[in-house]
């Protein structure tokens, strides 16, 4: 069964020369396909190795902590193999913008902790920085083929997902999102029992090691997280190895189960996962009961528990030593909470820092010369000087991001804001 794999990987590496992304997440599948892969080109003629093959992983900066080191390592060690042997191989580890990850998302917009209906994080973590690479690179390639370890028995909805999309004469599927590329799923009718044979019958071509690998997993009796490259799979937040603050799952099992067996880093995070649950159920009292669009029901966080929540995630970065959120994450956040509704003087991140651990955060405003010129707008447009500067706020916020689609929409939503506000203060009912 392995040399018919090998041999139909060759036949479409020999096809044409569309370059290859292969999706590696660092669980058991995605191990098997990379190793596939990497031992199909070394069995070619050196001659004959000369497609372009990129193996890439996201890394949502939320990562389980022993996930990470594993990954990073292995990544390293693909790239030195595919160099010694001349593969044509390049591994990349791929991350969301600083704006868009988890903590900025959570923190700085006030998303709400992530769940089956609002699952917000999975395109933003990790489908969006695979797809941003692959359009990258698609400019000049033209067409690519996304090599995916995805299997019909890893489950129900997996199964359904390959089902649903029918393949070509050389076994490709269509991507729903990316029209120039094409999916390849060679082990999707393997058993998970046939993939951990594999894995530990066979040595990793680039020197990983796969006894490590059974260890994590039974370590934390859970399932992988794979490579996400499209909203059909439903793919992670499902008690597998994901980020360590899931909450679409009811219990972490995997985090657990590294706890049990020894990975004391995981006792702090999993109470902060906790945490994070409090903070998102709407009858605790931390929600805005106004939704973004203006309609009534449960809407952000607010912004004092946005605050809160900062305050103990540094607590929690301070005592555990783990590198939880990055000083451009916090940066991002303080542009956020200037836009937010009831935003603060533009300082509030700073004083959380300084509170926490005596530091300042560096700020190059000069707050006076803002003042003076604000308080002149404020006069001139009838607007109130809170909404003046959530406008300018949003559109620094856009700038920064360099993007302008959905701009005129959240300044009007801001507007929007104010005139509710002054209809409430004179007891007039909302138009
Ligand atoms: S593992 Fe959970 S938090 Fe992370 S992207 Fe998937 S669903 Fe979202």
């Amino acid at each position: 069964m392995i040399k018919d794999i090998l041999d139909s990987l060759q036949r479409l590496y020999s096809m044409d020369a569309r370059p290859w992304v292969v999706g590696y997440s660092g669980g058991k599948d995605s191990s098997m396909i990379v190793s596939l892969v990497y031992e199909a080109v070394r069995a070619l003629p050196p001659q004959k190795r000369t497609k372009e093959i990129c193996v890439v992983c996201t890394d949502t900066r939320v990562e389980i902590p022993a996930v990470v080191s594993r990954v990073q390592d292995e990544l390293d060690h693909m790239n030195a193999c595919s160099k010694k042997h001349g593969l044509n191989i390049t591994a990349y580890l791929l991350k969301p913008p600083t704006h868009q990850s988890f903590w900025v998302n959570i923190l700085g917009r006030g998303y709400p902790p992530p769940n089956r209906s609002f699952r917000w994080c999975t395109q933003r973590l990790k489908i969006d920085p695979v797809s941003e690479f692959i359009r990258g690179k698609l400019g000049h390639w033209g067409e690519a083929i996304i090599v995916l370890g995805a299997r019909r028995s890893e489950s129900g909805s997996r199964a359904q997902a390959l089902n649903s999309r029918a393949k070509n004469e050389f076994g490709l599927r269509r991507h729903d999102d990316l029209p120039r590329c094409w999916i390849s799923t060679p082990i999707e009718n393997l058993s998970t029992f046939e993939v951990w044979e594999y894995l530990t019958e066979h040595s990793c071509p680039w020197g990983g090691d796969n006894q490590a690998l059974l260890q994590l997993y039974k370590n934390a009796s859970g399932g992988e997280c794979p490579l996400v490259v499209d909203q059909s799979t439903p793919s992670c937040g499902n008690s597998r190895f994901g980020c360590w603050t899931c909450t679409v799952v009811e219990r972490d099992k995997a985090s657990e189960g590294l706890l049990a067996t020894g990975d004391q880093r995981m006792e702090a995070l999993l109470h902060f996962r906790d945490i994070l649950m409090q903070y998102r159920d709407p009858e605790n009292g931390f929600r805005d009961m106004v939704r973004k669009n203006g309609q009534d029901g449960p809407g952000p966080l607010k912004i004092e528990a946005r605050k809160e929540l900062l305050s103990k995630l540094l607590a929690l970065q301070e005592e555990s030593g783990l590198p939880v959120i990055s000083e451009e994450e916090l940066h991002w956040i303080q542009t956020y909470w200037n836009s937010a509704r009831n935003p603060d003087d533009g300082t509030g991140v700073a004083n959380i820092i300084f509170q926490q651990k005596g530091d300042t955060m560096p700020d190059s405003r000069d707050e006076a010369e803002l003042k003076a010129i604000e308080q002149r707008v404020t006069n001139e447009k009838g607007i109130s000087l809170e909404t003046l500067r959530r406008l300018i706020a949003k559109v620094e916020e856009y700038s920064e991001s360099h993007r302008a689609v959905g701009l005129p929409d959240e300044l009007l939503q801001i507007l929007q804001d104010d005139l509710r506000e002054r209809q409430t203060e004179n007891g007039e009912t909302h138009a």
